[in-house]
């Protein structure tokens, strides 16, 4: 089945430079969220990643997660600035996995990169605590060329975390929205894939994954908190209809 991201909240507290996401500072409300996992609890899907904005800033995610661990493989896509309280972590816990986004450990490149509320030693300190849980830790990291002579940094921080961590670095596309200083940002997948390709020599620990922006474009299919689904295609969204009346398996047939 394809992979399903949805949209938990249109609110975020960063405000990253390459940020696709569709942010009007607006929460669902439970209810609103509780109908579409109802109707997605009824197809086929493995595996949804409930994303954002930044999902933590709504609880009504907890109750999502409470709701639907059962029904499907549950993972959640934080920017890592959000610590929640014991009973929120505990609900956590029922997560696959946790990916969390750290570009670079540099505060300087990652205020550059993603400002807002953005504070490394926060970061760090959550991602320390969900350790401390056992839940499955995924990095995630936008590669721009701001943090690109970073990357060995990061590398060596993450190795030194037990138990070793999955690492995916993703190419940075840019819509049409963000300035054209940061669309210089962008680096090429050959220069991407020969540093990981390195790093993967030297911190054999580490299970890293490059993804291309091409390799992203129609692979999954996102659900926004009014449950309209989109698939990403170059640079933007395209609107596929609404989940009322949206059948997730004939999309993958076609
Ligand atoms: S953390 Fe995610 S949703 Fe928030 S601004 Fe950055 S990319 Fe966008």
């Amino acid at each position: 089945m394809p992979r399903v991201c949805w949209y938990m909240t249109e609110k975020c507290n960063l405000n990253c430079t390459y940020c696709f996401a569709f942010k009007r500072n607006k929460h669902p409300s439970y209810k609103q969220l509780k109908k579409i996992g109802e109707i997605l609890s009824k197809q086929r899907i493995n595996e949804i990643n409930l994303i954002g904005g930044e999902p933590l800033l709504n609880f009504a995610t907890y109750s999502v997660i409470e709701d639907f661990h059962e029904k499907f493989n549950i993972s959640l896509s934080t920017n890592g600035t959000i610590t929640p309280s014991l009973k929120g972590i505990g609900i956590l816990k029922k997560l696959s996995r946790l990916c969390i986004s750290v570009d670079t450990i540099s505060h300087d490149v990652g205020m550059l990169m993603r400002g807002g509320n953005y504070a490394i030693n926060d970061i760090l300190n959550n991602l320390e605590r969900y350790l401390n849980t056992g839940l499955c830790i995924e990095i995630n990291t936008v590669v721009t060329t701001k943090n690109f002579q970073h990357l060995r940094d990061l590398a060596n921080y993450i190795s030194s975390q037990c138990p070793p961590l999955k690492w995916r670095l993703f190419q940075v596309t840019f819509n049409e929205n963000v300035s054209i200083e940061a669309s210089s940002w962008a680096i090429s997948i050959s220069k991407l894939k020969s540093l990981a390709s390195e790093l993967q020599n030297d911190y054999k620990s580490i299970d890293i994954q490059v993804y291309s922006s091409e390799r992203l474009n129609n692979q999954y299919i996102i659900v926004n908190c009014y449950g309209d689904i989109f698939i990403p295609s170059l640079n933007n969204y395209q609107k596929l209809g609404h989940i009322s009346d949206f059948n997730f398996a004939d999309y993958q047939r076609q």
